[in-house]
């Protein structure tokens, strides 16, 4: 087997797409590449940017990664902007914003160097947005890439955020519908998953065993699975109430694992909460993962028969692209990224209330073709839209755009 991520990619998505992917590079050669963003482990920004990294650099780039440095007051703040960002209304208190200022200044200074010299500097989120207020030298292009679902946020918060990202010159977003105006350049570029990673490669039934066997669950009745950090957007209490209603018909398991993002401090308050509202039932699986479990998700996707995500807020949702890739239907909740991903009737379902996921996993469980079909639908989805291939060649198109966007005629090699 070839060492070469592209040539292993090659297998997966055909050559055309590789030589691409090699065509798009070369004028990208030695570009000096920095992508920031708040956290090495947990959350789907963390998991794209470990397996992007290395594939840009193999491409030719010179593609580095950081991450910003906070305190406890820092993440409450940034927690406290991505759940008004995303809908809730509340006052961010006027102490933890400074907070933020202080902490990204601080993180500026620590980075300026390189962010300065680099050719492009990728800001994830809101969490390091304001590096760029702190950056007066910078010469190349910075660009934000929001990740989350800005669509309807409370208008305060946006408004003082706004102020930090207009003077950017290019944003990135996943859904137009969440794009907000600002001035420079806005970009589409859907997420991505990777199918040579830990969390996606095939697994032996050996290991699937262990994993069953690990959590006590029972290979002959059906698992419904919903994999997500503990976030109340993920509405962990909803899926635990859907699978009590689907219950009363089947017999049935549910596994609901997730670990912390080192972000996120709302994390172990919601796991508190679910772990109550299962009342210690021995059908509902609570699992608290280690931020490097990938294999055991993997096999935990693989082994389930239906993957719930019933999200009531979801940027794009990573773990959905994740359980289609293993040919499993996914019920998820009708909202975000969620909708791009789930077509109704086709790769799964989309759902609104706790009901009507309970009706959709009854349905499902009791036409065990359908489950086969749109599994196979879904798998193939995610095949044509959403690999890193796909997000990688995005990615190179933008900054060669960026960079020659006032030649008239790009000549590719
Ligand atoms: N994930 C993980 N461990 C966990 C929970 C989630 O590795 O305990 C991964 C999950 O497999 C997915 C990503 O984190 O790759 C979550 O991305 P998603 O877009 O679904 O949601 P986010 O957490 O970014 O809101």
């Amino acid at each position: 087997m070839t060492d070469l991520l592209l040539d292993r990619y090659q297998e997966i998505v055909g050559e055309d797409v590789v030589n691409n992917l090699r065509q798009l590079a070369e004028p990208l050669r030695g570009t000096k590449v920095v992508h920031v963003n708040s956290t090495r482990e947990g959350g789907g920004v963390a998991e794209i940017l470990h397996r992007m990294i290395p594939l840009k650099q193999e491409l030719g780039l010179d593609p580095s990664w950081e991450v910003i440095v906070g305190d406890a007051e820092f993440y409450q703040c940034t927690k406290y902007m991505h759940n008004t960002l995303q809908g809730n209304r509340f006052e961010i208190p006027q102490p933890l914003l400074r907070r933020y200022e202080e902490i990204n200044q601080e993180n500026a200074e620590r980075l300026r160097r390189q962010l300065e010299e680099a050719d492009f500097v990728f800001i994830h989120d809101p969490q390091p947005a304001l590096l760029l207020n702190w950056c007066p030298e910078r010469r190349g292009k910075w660009i934000w890439r929001c990740h989350i679902d800005v669509s309807r946020p409370y208008r305060p918060v946006w408004k003082y955020l706004r102020s930090y990202v207009e003077p950017y010159d290019a944003s990135i977003w996943s859904l137009a519908e969440f794009a907000q105006p600002l001035y420079h350049p806005l970009y589409l570029i859907r997420p991505s998953i990777d199918p040579l990673s830990e969390k996606n490669i095939e697994l032996q039934d050996s290991e699937l065993q262990e994993v069953l066997e690990r959590f006590g669950l029972d290979p002959d009745r059906p698992i419904i699975a919903q994999i997500s950090r503990f976030d109340r957007f993920k509405d962990p209490l909803g899926v635990i109430q859907a699978f009590r209603l689907a219950k009363t018909f089947t017999a049935l398991q549910l596994v609901l694992a997730g670990g912390g993002a080192t972000d996120d401090p709302e994390g172990e308050e919601v796991l508190a909460e679910a772990r109550a509202a299962a009342m210690d039932e021995p059908d509902i699986h609570i699992l608290l993962l280690p931020s490097d479990a990938h294999r055991t998700i993997n096999a935990l996707q693989r082994i389930s028969d239906i993957v719930v995500q019933k999200s009531t807020k979801e940027g794009f949702g990573l773990t959905v692209t994740e359980a289609m890739w293993k040919g499993k239907p996914v019920i998820g909740g009708e909202v975000g990224g969620i909708r791009l991903q789930v077509h109704n009737h086709h790769t799964g379902f989309l759902v609104n209330t706790p009901e009507g996921a309970a009706l959709r996993i009854r349905y499902l469980l009791t036409h065990r073709d359908k489950v086969e079909e749109m599994g196979q639908k879904a798998h193939k989805f995610v095949l044509e839209n959403f690999l890193i291939t796909r997000h990688v060649r995005e990615y190179l198109t933008l900054m060669v755009a960026i960079l020659k966007g006032t030649e008239e005629r790009i000549e590719l090699q």
